[in-house]
């Protein structure tokens, strides 16, 4: 009887480790599936050009910004005092990067927003360029420079999105409802 208890015992140990080790694996295979996908996914929504093709598309301002990390003259930009309802897409990829409701007048030059239309079509670098210590902004499909921001923003973020008007294409939002 005590025999038979043993075994019993021993059968429900060695089931419920096997179990455990089941489930864990069974976890792993899910996360690494799902990094998988979201790699692939990554890579295929990457925009990935040489100098020479990007030299082809943009013009050479919107290159030396986009491609070259440069900055317009301040309020020389098309789009600082440009206060019209729409969209701002990436002029280099046309990826959606900002909406005109969350454009405001900073008064320093440059086309100023407090929040872009997702995170996830931004992407931040740190630039420790001209002995400053700033927060690059990129289009995260394309890589192209944006611009930079700051933390002297209006709420509700408190941010400042400084860009630059050629890394931008506007469209109005009656264009939009047309399309
Ligand atoms: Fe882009």
């Amino acid at each position: 009887m005590k025999l038979y208890f043993l075994i019993a015992l021993f059968i429900t140990i060695t089931l419920s480790l096997t179990g455990c080790t089941r489930s864990e694996t069974k976890g792993e295979t899910a996360m690494s599936e799902n990094q998988l996908s979201s790699d692939s996914l990554d890579n295929q929504e990457v925009i990935n050009r040489t100098d020479e093709e990007w030299q082809k598309i943009l013009t050479p301002e919107q290159f030396y910004v986009l491609r070259k990390k440069g900055t317009e003259r301040p309020y020389t930009g098309k789009y600082d005092q440009h206060f019209e309802e729409g969209i701002y897409f990436c002029a280099g990829c046309g990826t959606e990067l900002f909406k005109s409701e969350t454009k405001f007048d900073a008064g320093c030059g440059w086309p100023s927003f407090y929040q872009p239309s997702s995170e996830s079509t931004i992407k931040y670098e740190e630039d420790t360029s001209l002995m400053m210590r700033r927060t690059e902004v990129l289009c995260s499909k394309c890589g192209g420079h944006l611009g930079h921001v700051f933390n002297d923003g209006p709420n509700p973020t408190g941010l400042r999105y400084c860009i630059n008007s050629v890394s931008l294409n506007f469209v109005k939002k009656e264009g939009q409802k047309i399309k």
